[in-house]
């Protein structure tokens, strides 16, 4: 029963987070997104402490989690993969030895928030903000603070179009972050514009993962906001069968029918979908929902994310045995990215030249040769 008394209504809401829907708008959502890992248990209704996560503050990489994505955790525990993906666990606090910035991100910084690694495309980091933190993101660090002190910072469309305008070889703008839709449509309807007025900038790429976190984002109104500056071409990151869902089917669904390609992202996440099965179930139910497997990404060796490093061999072994099962329209490419490559380097059962103590020696598309480390 509800006291309706102000004072009890007060005690109630200090106890337990606002009870928001799923299913809500997406901005009430952002809103009332978990903070720490008691916030998210009581959501759940699971009473007490929660002895295998890591308070969000000594982790380095804050905690946020919608009301959407908490809604797909079947067993409060760190086995599940829901949960290993949004939860600080212990397990973050190993591996100190890892960089924060493994690819010197803040090095190929070219204007504030567009970073080039490669030829013909830059990243273009939009905004710092995120829908979920999620535990594995390459750029845990570099969001909040890098090794030097200095923070990632949202590009200034103006800045970034001026610098584009400069540099005709570039071809395509990625427009990444954080998460770029959660900028509002006006704000996101204004930055595409400013690249879209740099006649060199032929391809726009979305990197979002708004479907899988937040469906609710994919709304009717900011697929009209892309349609307006097609050719745009979008990449989510789907991880694991449990985030195809009928919500997040069904925004894919949108972007498709507004003419927008949709790829997807997978990093192989230990614990996760380090298994034959959960990729064949996961890379399947993609292509069913009209979402093409772009790559699947060995993780990166970053500061905060090392225990869920898989090793390359077993990665390999995966591969093949993808490659065995799966029509090719279901087979993401299998990439690693290499400091200081020309791109990511993609990896066959066979690309490996030797293996040696502590990893491994791998051939480029160039012919170079890199040695990665392996956990
Ligand atoms: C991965 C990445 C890209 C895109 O690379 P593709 O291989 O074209 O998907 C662009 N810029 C940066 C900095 C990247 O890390």
């Amino acid at each position: 029963m509800t006291r309706r008394t102000a004072a009890g209504r007060i005690r109630s809401m200090s106890r337990t987070p606002r009870r928001v829907s799923p299913g809500a708008p997406w901005p009430v959502q952002m809103r009332a997104r978990l903070r720490t890992p008691e916030e998210l248990a009581r959501w759940l209704g699971k009473a007490g402490p929660v002895p295998w996560a890591a308070d969000p503050e000594s982790s380095g990489w804050p905690m946020a989690v919608t009301p959407y994505y908490a809604s797909l955790i079947r067993e409060w525990s760190p086995r599940d993969p829901i949960v290993r993906m949004c939860v600080p666990l212990r397990e973050e606090l190993r591996h100190r030895g890892l960089p924060p910035d493994p690819f010197d991100e803040e090095g190929h910084t070219v204007v504030p928030g567009v970073i080039r690694r490669y030829a013909d495309r830059v990243a273009l980091c939009a905004t710092r903000e995120c829908a979920v933190r999620c535990r594995h993101c390459t750029r845990r660090n570099e969001l909040v603070t890098n090794a030097n002190g200095a923070t990632l910072a949202a590009a200034d469309a103006a800045r970034a179009a001026e610098w584009l305008r400069r540099h005709p070889e570039v071809r395509e703008a990625l427009v990444t972050g954080g998460d770029p839709l959660c900028l509002s449509d006006r704000r996101l309807d204004e930055l595409l514009g400013a690249l879209r007025a740099v006649p060199t900038v032929r391809v726009i790429r979305i990197g979002t993962r708004m479907p899988v976190l937040l469906p609710a984002r994919i709304t009717r109104s900011v697929c009209r906001v892309l349609r307006r500056h097609h050719p745009v071409w979008l990449n989510t990151h789907f991880n694991h069968p449990a985030e195809i869902t009928p919500a997040s089917a069904e925004a894919c669904r949108r972007l498709v029918d507004a003419g927008v390609p949709v790829g997807n992202q997978t990093v192989l996440l230990r614990g996760v979908n380090d298994d034959a099965r959960t990729l064949e179930d996961l890379f399947r139910g993609l292509v069913e929902i009209r979402v093409r497997p772009y790559y699947l990404l060995h993780c990166d060796p970053v500061r905060g994310a090392g225990h869920f490093r898989v090793p390359l061999r077993r990665a390999l072994r995966l591969v093949a045995m993808m490659r065995r099962r799966l029509t090719g329209l279901a087979i993401p490419q299998f990439v690693i990215d290499v400091p200081g490559g020309e791109s990511k380097v993609p990896l066959a059962p066979g690309a490996v030249v030797r293996w040696t103590r502590d990893g491994a020696v791998i051939r480029g598309p160039d012919g170079r040769h890199w040695t990665v480390r392996d956990p």
